[in-house]
């Protein structure tokens, strides 16, 4: 690094997956750049630390090669520090040449359906953030006390909510789930799972390892009803396709799950096909839910569902929407409602036709909810590119960076985080978990976790 240059200063908001991979290919390129990395909790990770289920350490190991890009010269961690609350998008643009915006898919799609928030009716994101002790959703409640429960998609979440609530709680125990979860676990009642897909069999979402775990559960029978797997020609046809990685394992699965027998006793999974939801009804509460009968209409790869006139009931007190994640507008940033992203151009933020110099967004709130952890990786190195190639536009002139922020921030009463108050916080979290054999208990809670580290020097 030629240290005589002046520095470049980018801004990468979010410390999710998609952020630290962006702040990798910045370090990497061999110029003078400094990267503020600002999150909104005193915590970095983002859905590595609240989103992975407790009981999938591997994909955790993740949280390995963020903590080197940390450590890299030129990394500087701010957190605690809200963008649009805290300082705003054009104060971040007047201190900084560049502004990444990592922040993922914050929010849940709607079913925009009748009785929808009745109680009871929960979504994934707030229970899988309640489970991994997200403090967003640590005063959440779920009335685990009903035997019958419904979970609506068939992507990888639904699947890790099912796990979740089906597993027995001996098995959680030594995992990183926050405690509060486990205790509600271990009195749940939860008896029957049913997880309903729109469309077919062949069309499910599931990683086949993860469909796999389903049926390995101990105490569960993991159930579908032949008679849901009859396919048709475009079905077959996408199976038989050799860009299809996981249909036909799926399947595999879903034949050997029909020929098993439900067990007095066990808690059971059944896997629901070609049903949409129309209403939840209940009074004061989720009692059931009302499902339309849909056929596929369409090519092969392209097949939708299209509701009949029939209709079926369920009866179950809990219900999940896990349909997909939705990301939120960013205050001073365009959005695009319909598909809840920020409008872009190869990583470049643009309103309309227009570029908003040195605005670049990744990830999930750049192209929408897909992918697992390492997506992102090549997702940042493409917004990166942008930016570099954008270099002699956007750095006219010298810009403070973080020397500027820190005291802007401490002005308005904040409470900033360094990576050395996150070292804090992370050793004390495993201290706590030591004597139950957890690799860590989290904190729930800022308050608790601003009290374990309030040294704020950098
Ligand atoms: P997803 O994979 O897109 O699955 C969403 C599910 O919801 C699909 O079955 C979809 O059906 C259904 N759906 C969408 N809109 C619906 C509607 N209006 N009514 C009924 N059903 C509807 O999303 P996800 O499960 O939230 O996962 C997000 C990403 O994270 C995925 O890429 C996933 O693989 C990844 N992830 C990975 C892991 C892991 O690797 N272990 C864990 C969690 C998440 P259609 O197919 O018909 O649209």
């Amino acid at each position: 690094m030629e240290s005589a240059a002046p520095a470049i200063h980018v801004a990468i908001v979010g410390a999710g997956p998609s952020g630290f991979y962006a702040a990798e290919a910045l370090l990497r390129s061999g110029l003078p750049v400094r990267v503020d990395m600002i999150e909104r909790l005193p915590t970095p990770f983002g859905l590595v630390r609240s989103g992975v289920a407790p009981d999938h350490p591997k994909l955790k190991e993740a949280i390995l090669v963020y903590e080197r890009i940390a450590r890299a010269p030129g990394f500087n961690f701010l957190g605690n520090v809200s963008v649009g609350r805290d300082v705003s998008v054009a104060e971040l643009r007047s201190t900084h040449h560049a502004v990444v915006f990592a922040c993922g898919a914050e929010t849940d799609r709607q079913m925009d359906i009748p009785g929808e928030d009745l109680p009871g009716s929960y979504t994934a994101t707030e229970f899988v953030g309640w489970f991994n002790g997200h403090p967003d959703y640590r005063d959440r409640t779920f009335d685990l006390s009903r035997e019958s429960v419904a979970i609506i998609g068939q992507g990888n979440v639904a699947a890790d909510v099912c796990r979740i609530l089906a597993k027995p709680v001996t098995e959680l125990r030594t995992t990183d789930i926050a405690e509060h979860a486990l205790d509600a676990l271990a009195e749940s009642r939860v008896k029957e799972i049913h997880v309903i897909g729109r469309r077919g069999p062949a069309q499910a979402k599931f990683t086949t390892k993860e469909l796999r775990e389903l049926g390995e559960i101990a105490d569960c029978a993991t159930l579908v009803d032949p008679g849901e797997l009859v396919l048709n020609a475009e079905s077959e046809t996408e199976l038989a396709h050799r860009s299809n990685i996981s249909g036909p394992g799926n399947l595999s699965l879903f034949r050997a799950f029909a020929s098993r027998k439900a067990q007095l006793g066990r808690r059971t999974i059944w896997f629901r096909f070609h049903l949409s939801p129309a209403a939840l009804i209940g009074d004061g509460h989720v009692e059931k839910i009302i499902l339309t009968c849909n056929r596929l209409v369409g090519a092969p790869f392209a097949q939708v569902a299209q509701p009949t006139e029939e209709q079926i009931e369920l009866s179950c007190g809990l219900v999940f929407r896990s349909i997909g994640y939705r990301g939120v507008p960013i205050p001073g940033l365009p959005f695009d409602e319909s598909r809840g992203t920020v409008p872009h151009a190869s990583g470049r933020v643009v309103d309309g036709a227009k570029a908003l110099e040195g605005f670049y967004v990744t990830g999930w709130l750049k192209r929408g909810p897909t992918g697992i952890i390492g997506t992102n990786r090549a997702d940042s190195v493409e917004t990166v590119q942008s930016l570099l190639a954008e270099l002699p536009k956007i750095c006219d002139r010298e810009k403070p960076g973080a020397e500027a922020l820190r005291p802007l921030l401490e002005r308005r009463g904040i409470q900033l985080l360094h990576y050395q108050n996150w070292a804090m916080i992370d050793s004390a979290e495993i201290d706590r978990g030591k004597p139950k054999g957890k690799p860590r208990e989290k904190f729930t809670r800022v308050d608790e976790m601003l009290a374990v580290s309030p040294d704020n020097a950098p």
